[in-house]
């Protein structure tokens, strides 16, 4: 699948205004992603938390992959693709 964004489809997202799902945190959230086989199939799940929880619940605070899985991922937060993009040291 692949798919081209707006400029009004950028304006609606923003507007959208995702609100982390973490209990009591009001921050703007991102579009966290994992998947996981249960009984022979691949399902994915989406969540939102902000930054902030997003790399608590193990997922890369830049792009929202679950990176807990990964040895490399600590407390910088990013995932191993995003870390070699933005040399964060
Ligand atoms: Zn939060
Ligand atoms: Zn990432």
């Amino acid at each position: 699948m692949s798919f081209q964004l707006t400029a009004s489809d950028l304006l609606w997202m923003e507007s959208m205004n995702m609100k982390c799902q973490e209990k009591g945190c009001e921050k703007e959230a991102i579009e966290c992603h994992y998947s996981k086989v249960e009984e022979d199939e691949l399902h994915e799940y989406t969540e939102y938390y902000c930054e902030e929880h997003a790399v608590i619940h193990g997922y890369c605070k830049n792009c929202g992959t679950f990176a807990a899985i990964y040895t490399c991922f600590d407390k910088s937060g990013f995932c191993a693709f995003c870390k070699s993009d933005t040399q964060i040291d």
